[in-house]
């Protein structure tokens, strides 16, 4: 095993440590409300998805629900996400897909998962992962980029680059806790302004350690 490996995997177990009970943070009871809730996130925080969700999931209790409810009425529900024009667009598409294409069910695969509207690769990990645990690649959002590049795991920009580059360090069995432990210590200690190198528990294997503007 190359030493970058063997590097990747003590951060892994370091993490592991720190952050025993590290999940995802957006609450779901099925495959269908991780789906709606992760499309709600973009661009908005997971605390306030969950209060939208904890009304919308009594509302909207099958794809059925999404999926004939007047479009108004939708954005009106998930108004306080963001961008809920598009977003109600994207979870009625896919609901009306899972519909005709999918027997009701969310699907189990990447592919299938990539052709509902609204889904790209990054939704499709999430749900994968933490409705399924199928690991399909690594979840990249804000902190798993900013991580990744300050553990030195990756050098690139785009999303799918870095995903490519951890899935290659990584092996499969880590594919999705990494991504909720990176999230995890990115919200506590290596904060994107001011990391906390002094109170990190990866600062031995970290190059950006005590870094100015890590
Ligand atoms: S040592 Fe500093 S920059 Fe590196 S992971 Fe820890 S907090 Fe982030």
């Amino acid at each position: 095993m190359g030493d970058e490996k063997r590097r990747a995997r003590k951060i892994v177990g370091r993490l592991r440590e720190a952050y025993p009970e590290a999940r995802c943070s957006l609450n779901h009871e099925s495959p269908l409300e991780l789906l709606v809730a992760t499309i709600l996130s973009a661009q908005c925080t997971d605390e306030r998805v969950n209060v939208v969700t904890s009304s919308l999931f009594r509302k909207y209790r099958t794809w059925e629900d999404y999926a004939s409810a007047p479009a108004s009425e939708l954005e009106a529900d998930i108004r306080p996400t963001g961008f809920f024009r598009n977003k109600a667009k994207s979870i009625q598409g896919a609901c009306r897909r899972i519909g005709e294409r999918h027997g009701g069910r969310v699907p189990r695969s990447m592919e299938e998962l990539l052709g509902l509207p609204g889904v790209a690769r990054k939704t499709a990990n999430v749900v994968l992962g933490n409705a399924y645990r199928i690991a399909s690649g690594v979840v990249v959002d804000t902190h798993v980029s900013r991580l990744s590049a300050r553990l030195g795991l990756s050098g690139e920009k785009a999303p799918e680059k870095i995903e490519r580059d951890l899935t290659g360090l990584l092996p499969e069995s880590d594919w999705i806790d990494f991504s909720h432990l990176l999230i995890a210590h990115g919200r506590k200690v290596c904060k994107a302004r001011t990391p906390l190198c002094g109170e990190c528990v990866l600062a031995k294997l970290c190059p950006a350690a005590f870094a100015a503007g890590a």
